[in-house]
């Protein structure tokens, strides 16, 4: 099964909303878009009313994965597929579409209680976009806001769910021992971007997302944000390094305790790309800070 989807929002459950704002505009380069009716505050990346949101709460997690599809043929498909599949799914209210600026909705929970919603006709903002602290701004177009990885207790079940129901297709494997553990993690595309969803086993749950990432246009943007995420005293988790799909990054701690990776580059995949099973995610660097060491600054 092969969908044309996007990731076209994400909304995360924070306690603390302040530092979320801190870290988004004033370190990611975000710019705020006010608050929504139902109290969340809206954040820009590019030429659409909202790409990200936090909403208020103790939980300190993921609270919705938005994935558009590029028409209602491919809306009504995958509404088709998930009630086949047996998931309940609750349509948007209109106070809910307002919150999320967009023309249809559907939520609902894959099989492990990710929340997931599915929408149509995100609004594009009647203002120009731009970010004093990111002027380059952030590539989306094509390929959706960024990535997130998905922690799954069951990754042969997740990946069967993320592909035969939702309609995601593999872009690689891969399997990497990290301190002991074997990490496990099944990279998804719908759209010219390597992939939106990854899903990762072997990893202790202790959130729903181990991370999501934006990507800029360059790798001066990655060093950038870099000597932002320094300068704000924020927790670096990941040094600069070359990640096997292509993308160059770093990663930073949010306030949720969840990671954040700003990214340059990145393999784009068409019909012509083939699978791979990756033994290391990491071409070089990505270290982590060594223990007890200040956060990399
Ligand atoms: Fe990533």
């Amino acid at each position: 099964m092969t969908a044309r989807l996007e990731l076209a929002y994400l909304g995360f459950e924070a306690s603390d909303t302040t530092a979320w704002d801190r870290l988004l505009t004033q370190v990611i380069g975000l710019t705020a878009n006010g608050q929504n009716v139902d109290g969340s505050l809206a954040y820009r990346m590019d030429e659409f009313e909202q790409r990200l949101f936090v909403q208020q709460g103790p939980a300190d997690d993921l609270c919705a994965l938005g994935l558009a599809a590029y028409n209602r043929a491919e809306f009504d498909a995958l509404c088709g597929r998930l009630r086949a599949a047996g998931i309940e799914l609750q349509h948007g209210t209109p106070e809910q579409l307002r919150a999320r600026h967009v023309d249809h909705l559907v939520l609902f929970k894959d099989p492990w209680g990710n929340p997931l919603e599915l929408c149509l006709g995100l609004k594009i903002s009647p203002t120009r976009f731009g970010s004093a602290v990111q002027p380059a701004g952030f590539v989306t177009g094509d390929m959706g806001m960024g990535h997130l990885i998905v922690v799954q207790p069951d990754l042969d079940a997740a990946t069967r769910f993320y592909t035969d129901v939702i309609g995601l297709s593999i872009s690689d494997t891969g399997a990497e021992e990290w301190g002991g553990i074997v990490l496990s993690a099944v990279f998804l595309y719908a759209n010219p971007r390597h992939h939106s969803i990854a899903l990762a086993g072997g990893v202790p749950a202790v959130k729903r997302i181990a991370h999501f990432q934006v990507q800029v246009p360059s790798i001066d943007d990655v060093g950038l944000a870099w000597d932002r995420t320094r300068a704000a005293g924020v927790e670096v988790t990941h040094l600069l390094g070359r990640h096997t799909e292509g993308a160059y990054s770093f990663y930073g701690r949010t306030p949720s305790g969840f990671e954040y990776e700003v990214g340059a580059d990145g393999y784009r995949v068409d019909e012509n790309w083939r699978q791979r099973h990756l033994t290391r995610f990491t071409l070089w660097g990505h270290h982590a800070p060594a223990t007890g060491e200040a956060p990399a600054a």
